[in-house]
């Protein structure tokens, strides 16, 4: 069965990177993220548009914008008009979408101090523009609901994240905006964009409860998640809740693992490229068995039953959705 990784972060340049997506009949999706670094946002560009052009049978990519500097503010009408132009590029240089990320409601401030939150009137060009040209919105907002709550249980599949990036970790943090505040955010730009596509990161950041994301669906017929990262989240629920939340959203939810390589396999010694490859040849292993078996499978620690689901919907999750979520993929 054809398969895309609807949610990657790979430079690549490894014939045996290659070698092991031809395999497993993957595709990826290489996603920008921009940080507070914006040159970065170029590096990315050009990495993921020369793998997209070298091997449009494998790759595909999804680029962002810089996020406005203190002075863009004054002059929010220019600093959308720049952003769309650079995105209008990278879409006819081939991208199929736009990222947004999370330092968007938990690290960006305005000028008078407040966190610029994802349904600022600052981005309403930039989706309406997205809207008209048809380019999906894929949104990486807030984090998982863990990132709020007291790091104490190392069960938590998020517990290994937040002890070791303490300075995500919201839990004591008051003056930073509450989950709720993010979902309210994001679901306020899906509820003010209805023409926008939009495509949440990670189970949209509502990984602890499927209904959760479930209520979502109902709510905005724009709105689909990729499953990117929260596999753990996943397998920690009831199994028959979450194989029938895979049925009945079976248009709407996209495969996707978030791993990433930023350094070029090619530079690591041939031991540590081998090993590197088969890990990623094992996770990829271990999210198709979760999805396609009904068996007892070990993740993370834990025994788990996969979720057995039927050929069909497996091919909807893996392939077609990707395709019609990001039109060109
Ligand atoms: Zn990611």
């Amino acid at each position: 069965m054809n398969k895309i990784d609807a949610h990657m972060h790979y430079t690549g340049d490894s014939p045996d990177f290659l070698a092991l997506l031809e395999d497993l009949n993957l595709k990826m999706l290489n996603v920008c993220v921009v940080g507070a670094v914006s040159d970065r946002l170029q590096d990315q560009v050009h990495a993921y548009q020369k793998l997209a052009k070298q091997f449009p049978e494998r790759y595909a990519w999804c680029t962002s914008f810089p996020l406005p500097a203190q002075e863009d503010y004054a002059t929010p009408g220019d600093y959308a008009a720049r952003a769309i132009a650079g995105l209008e590029a990278d879409f006819n240089a081939g991208a199929v979408a736009c990222k947004f990320w999370k330092n968007i409601g938990m690290d960006a401030r305005k000028p008078d101090g407040s966190f610029l939150m994802i349904h600022d009137p600052i981005f309403t060009p930039i989706y309406d523009y997205l809207a008209k040209v048809e380019k999906p919105a894929l949104m990486h907002i807030a984090e998982p609901l863990a990132c709020w709550q007291p790091l104490h249980d190392p069960q938590n599949p998020h517990y290994g994240y937040y002890s070791q990036n303490p300075e995500w970790h919201m839990y004591g943090k008051p003056e930073y905006p509450s989950h709720q505040a993010l979902m309210d955010a994001r679901d306020h730009v899906l509820a003010h964009h209805s023409k926008l596509h939009l495509v949440g990161a990670h189970l949209g950041s509502l990984e602890y409860d499927v209904a959760e994301v479930a209520k979502r669906l109902e709510k905005y017929p724009n709105f689909a998640v990729d499953t990117s990262a929260r596999l753990a989240d996943l397998t920690i629920q009831n199994t028959a809740t979450v194989r029938q939340f895979f049925l009945d959203y079976q248009d709407r939810i996209l495969f996707g693992t978030d791993m990433i390589q930023w350094e070029p396999l090619s530079t690591l010694p041939d031991k540590a490229r081998e090993q590197r490859i088969a890990e990623f040849a094992a996770s990829y292993q271990t999210s198709f068995a979760y999805y396609e078996t009904d068996q007892m499978l070990t993740i993370r620690g834990r025994e788990v039953q996969g979720l057995g689901l039927p050929e069909k919907v497996l091919e909807k999750i893996y392939w077609t959705n990707a395709h019609t979520w990001y039109p060109g993929v």
